[in-house]
C-alpha cells in the first residue's frame, strides 16, 4: 500500500503521473506531508464479510494485527504482531481496549479502560511502537525526539505510550494553569527514563506556538540532529494514530453480534474528527454501518457544516466542561473531504480554509456526506443532563465527553426512530472529569481527588486503579519555562 497527501492536485502532467508516493513507515515518521496535507492510502482497502464474522473468535491484539496489516503492508508480519500484544496485553487494558458494554437500548464502546483513562490510549499504546520499528528499518542513526503541547489528555497518553520505547524520546509541554489537577498528577508523576515534562508560563495557545516555532527553527534542528535527535511529533493527524482506531470499530461491530446483512448506527463524540474518520474508514472498508452522527459540544463547527455544507473557523471560541471537543479547526476533516470530493476540490478547500477562514463544499459533495453523517452539539446543559439523567435511569456513569455523544443520539433517534442499534462512543472514564460530573449529579465537591472520592462514594463505583494509585505517587518534574525559552528545556533534555 502506497500513500498519497490530501493536498495532491490530481492532475496529471506531461509524461505520466505525478503522484509523489510515500511508503507506511515514511508516513508515520513524517507525520505531516511537505506540501502541508495528511498522508492517506492511495488505495480503498477493503474486507469480506467473512473476514468481518472471523473476527469474532480473535483477541483484541489479533484482531488489531488483522485489520492494522492491510494498511501496513511494509512493515514485516512479525512486527505488527508482536507491536499489537504489546500495545494491548492485559497490563495495558485490564477490561479489554474496546468493551462493548450494553445499557438499557443503547450498547456503549468502552475506550478508556488504558493506563490514562481515556480513548487516546488505543492508538498512542500503538503507535509509538510501530514509529521505533520504523526507525529502525530506516537505518537512521538519529532517534525520534517527540514534542507535544497538551491541553490535558494527549500529553499524558502519549507519555504513557512512549515511555520505555526504544529508539524514541518525549518532551511534553503544558500550560501551568491549563489543565485539571488530576491531569497535571498524571503527568507529574510519569515514568520512564525517556520522558520529559515542563509547565509553560502561558495558555494552550502559547504551549502550542511555541512547539511549531521548534520545528520551523532551522538553529533549533540542527542542534538536535547534532545531538542525535530528529524532532517528530505525535498528534492525531499522523497517520499512526488513526489507523488503530480503525481496529475497534470492527471489534465492536464484531461483538455486537449483527445479523448477516444487518447494520448499526454509530455516535461519537467529535473534537479533531479522528476518532469519527476512522469509524468512517471502518464503513468504506466494509464494515455494517449506516450513519454516523457526530456529536459536538458547544463548539459546534461540525454541526453547522454537515447541516449546510458550509464550513467557517470565524467564530467565538468556548471552554467547555468536555475541553477535548473545545476546537475550532478539525483537522481530520481534510481527510474526510478528500475521500469525498477527490483531489483537487480538497486543495481548493484548505487553501479557502487558510485564507478566509472559511469554505462551502458543492451540492454534491453534500450529498455524499448526508448519505454518512447527521450531526447534533449539546449546549453545557444538555451534557449535564444526559450525565444526570443516565445515571438516574440505569446507573451507568458516563462522562463530559460521552454526555455529548449520549444527548446527540437522543435527538438523533427522534428523527430516525426504527430500532437500528446504535452503538455510542464514550471516550474518556468519568472519573477523569470528575468535578463536572460531580456538578452534573447535583453533587458538592470540590476539585481533584476531592471529586473522585465524593463521586465515587455516591454512585458506588471504583475509580480507575490508575487514577487512585496516582495520590501516593512522587512528581517527578518541577521546571516551568517561559513560553519564550521552551527550547532552552529541549536543549536540558537532551544534552543531560
Ligand atoms: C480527544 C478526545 C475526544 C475527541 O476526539 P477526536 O478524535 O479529536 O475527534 C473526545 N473525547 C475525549 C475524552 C478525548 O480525549
Amino acid at each position: 500500500m502506497k500513500f498519497v497527501s490530501t493536498r495532491e492536485t490530481g492532475e496529471l502532467k506531461a509524461g505520466g503521473s505525478v503522484k509523489k508516493e510515500y511508503s507506511s513507515q515514511n508516513v508515520i515518521m513524517e507525520g505531516i506531508a511537505p506540501d502541508g496535507g495528511l498522508f492517506f492510502p492511495a488505495e480503498e482497502v477493503s474486507f469480506t464479510p467473512d473476514e468481518i464474522k472471523q473476527l469474532k473468535n480473535k483477541t483484541y491484539a489479533e484482531r488489531a494485527f488483522f485489520i492494522i496489516s492491510r494498511y501496513l503492508t511494509d512493515y514485516k508480519q512479525s512486527e505488527l504482531i508482536s507491536a499489537a500484544k504489546a500495545a494491548y496485553s492485559e497490563e495495558k487494558f485490564p477490561l479489554s481496549p474496546a468493551r462493548v458494554n450494553k445499557v438499557g437500548d443503547e450498547y456503549f464502546l468502552e475506550l478508556y479502560h488504558g493506563p490514562t483513562s481515556a480513548f487516546k490510549d488505543v492508538a498512542l499504546q500503538l503507535m509509538p511502537r510501530l514509529l521505533s520499528s520504523a526507525i529502525q528499518n530506516s537505518r537512521s542513526q538519529k532517534d525520534a525526539l517527540i514534542l507535544v503541547a497538551t491541553s490535558g489528555d494527549t500529553g499524558k497518553a502519549a507519555l504513557e505510550g512512549f515511555a520505555g520505547v526504544e529508539r524514541t524520546k518525549i518532551l511534553v509541554f503544558y500550560p501551568e494553569d491549563g489543565v485539571s489537577e488530576i491531569q497535571k498528577k498524571q503527568m507529574l508523576t510519569q515514568k520512564g527514563g525517556n520522558v520529559g515534562v515542563f509547565a509553560v508560563k502561558g495558555n494552550f495557545d502559547d504551549c502550542q506556538t511555541g512547539v511549531k516555532a521548534i520545528f520551523a527553527d532551522p538553529a533549533a534542528r540542527r542542534h538536535a540532529e547534532e545531538r542525535g535527535y530528529f524532532l517528530s511529533s505525535a498528534n492525531s493527524i499522523n497517520f499512526g494514530r488513526l489507523v488503530p482506531q480503525v481496529v475497534y470499530y470492527f471489534s465492536a461491530i464484531s461483538d455486537l453480534d449483527l445479523k448477516d446483512g444487518e447494520l448499526c448506527d454509530i455516535v461519537v463524540p467529535t473534537g479533531n474528527f479522528g476518532n469519527i474518520l476512522a469509524a468512517y474508514m471502518a464503513k468504506r472498508a466494509g464494515a455494517p454501518i449506516r450513519k454516523l452522527v457526530c456529536a459536538s459540544n458547544k463548539n459546534n463547527v461540525l454541526t453547522d457544516f454537515f447541516n449546510t455544507g458550509f464550513y467557517n473557523k470565524k467564530r467565538s471560541f468556548y471552554k467547555t466542561s468536555s475541553p477535548s471537543m473545545d476546537i475550532l479547526v478539525s483537522s481530520n476533516l481534510e481527510r474526510l473531504l478528500y475521500l469525498i470530493a477527490g483531489p483537487g476540490q480538497t486543495l481548493k478547500y484548505m487553501s479557502e480554509l487558510g485564507e478566509k477562514g472559511y469554505f462551502s463544499v458543492s451540492d454534491e459533495v453534500k450529498k455524499a456526506l448526508d448519505g454518512c453523517f447527521s450531526a447534533y452539539y449539546a449546549e453545557e446543559s444538555d451534557c449535564f443532563a444526559a450525565i444526570r439523567e443516565t445515571f438516574e435511569n440505569t446507573g451507568y456513569l458516563i462522562d463530559t465527553h460521552t454526555a455529548a455523544a449520549v444527548f446527540a443520539a437522543g435527538e438523533y433517534k427522534k428523527s430516525s426512530p426504527d430500532g437500528v442499534k446504535t452503538l455510542i462512543v464514550s471516550t474518556a472514564s468519568p472519573f477523569k472529569f470528575a468535578p463536572a460530573v460531580c456538578r452534573a449529579l447535583g453533587l458538592s465537591c470540590g476539585e481533584g481527588f476531592f471529586a473522585v472520592d465524593r463521586l465515587a462514594e455516591y454512585t458506588r463505583t471504583a475509580p480507575p486503579a490508575a487514577l487512585s494509585a496516582l495520590r501516593g505517587e512522587k512528581n517527578r518534574f518541577y521546571k516551568s519555562l517561559s513560553a519564550g525559552n521552551m527550547y532552552g528545556g529541549v536543549a536540558e533534555f537532551i544534552n543531560a
